[in-house]
């Protein structure tokens, strides 16, 4: 009897350091955050990176038998100007960099399920690779080119913002240096695509609370400014008290943890 218990014990104990539902709900913005969907290539260190796309079909699944309402960047920006309320349960799905398994993968469930979703693409690597990386650790994958990105947003189901130039760590860059990967990015992104960037997501989240940085991406031109923290950002936003949180989305992470996400901020630890 008493080690039943103590299995029971310790069984709930293992489960509450996984999954932080013990956690106080938070209100705020949620905005989820993934990069690649697909399986991760041999040799890949940011395997966590990588969601399947049967997982991520039960995410988007689970957003909309929920109630929750997807937004775009365009769609934030008129409530953010405007001042009028967001519905009660809203999301964005983002995801980061502008990955070719954007289009192949997860295009077609958002499609297919009525949902929208918006991409941070790194404006020199369309076409190209991951070239940020070090294939050692991170093998380079295709990212979408122009041509798949357009039809993605003329279907009505993704809209973009800037994620640079090329992908740097904006505080290893000098100040213009930096500038430039936030101010050119826009302006090239915006011929394009033919639309406002609204958005604007720092790399490895480098330079978001570097005030002087965080000064230039705001003077580009962007309403909105997304870091690499984890958690939920209260809403109307501050825009002077800082970037907009993430709630990044892991490869492990099943539908308890998007639960978790999205009413405490985290899932885990
Ligand atoms: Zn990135």
């Amino acid at each position: 009897m008493a080690s039943s218990i103590a299995v029971l014990v310790l069984a709930v104990l293992a489960f509450s350091a996984r999954w932080a539902w013990w956690r106080g709900k938070k209100p705020g913005l949620c905005v989820l955050c993934y990069h690649k969907i697909g399986v991760p290539p041999a040799g890949s260190k940011l395997k966590d990176l990588w969601v399947s796309p049967e997982r991520f079909r039960a995410h988007v699944k689970y957003l909309l038998d929920h109630g929750y309402t997807t937004l775009f960047f365009s769609d934030l920006k008129k409530a953010f100007d405007s001042g009028a309320e967001l519905p009660a349960k809203s999301v964005l799905i983002t995801f980061d960099d502008g990955y070719e398994n954007n289009y192949t993968l997860a295009w077609p469930i958002l499609k297919e399920l009525g949902a929208k979703g918006n991409i941070f693409v790194v404006y020199n690597t369309i076409a190209k690779a991951n070239l940020w990386h070090n294939p050692a650790s991170e093998p380079w994958v295709n990212m979408a080119t122009l041509a798949q990105l357009k039809e993605m947003q003329e279907s009505g189901v993704m809209e973009y913002g800037s994620h640079t130039m090329n992908h740097p760590h904006l505080s290893a860059l000098k100040l213009e240096d930096a500038a430039w990967e936030m101010e050119e990015s826009k302006r090239q992104l915006e011929a394009a695509f033919g639309s406002e960037m609204c958005a604007f997501a720092y790399p490895y989240g480098d330079g978001a609370y570097a005030p002087a940085i965080r000064a230039r991406a705001l003077a580009a031109g962007y309403t909105f400014d997304f870091s690499f923290l984890q958690g939920k950002t209260l809403w109307p936003w501050d825009r002077a008290g800082g970037p907009i949180d993430r709630l990044f989305i892991r490869r492990g992470d099943n539908n308890l943890d998007l639960a978790l996400h999205l009413s405490r901020g985290a899932s885990r630890l």
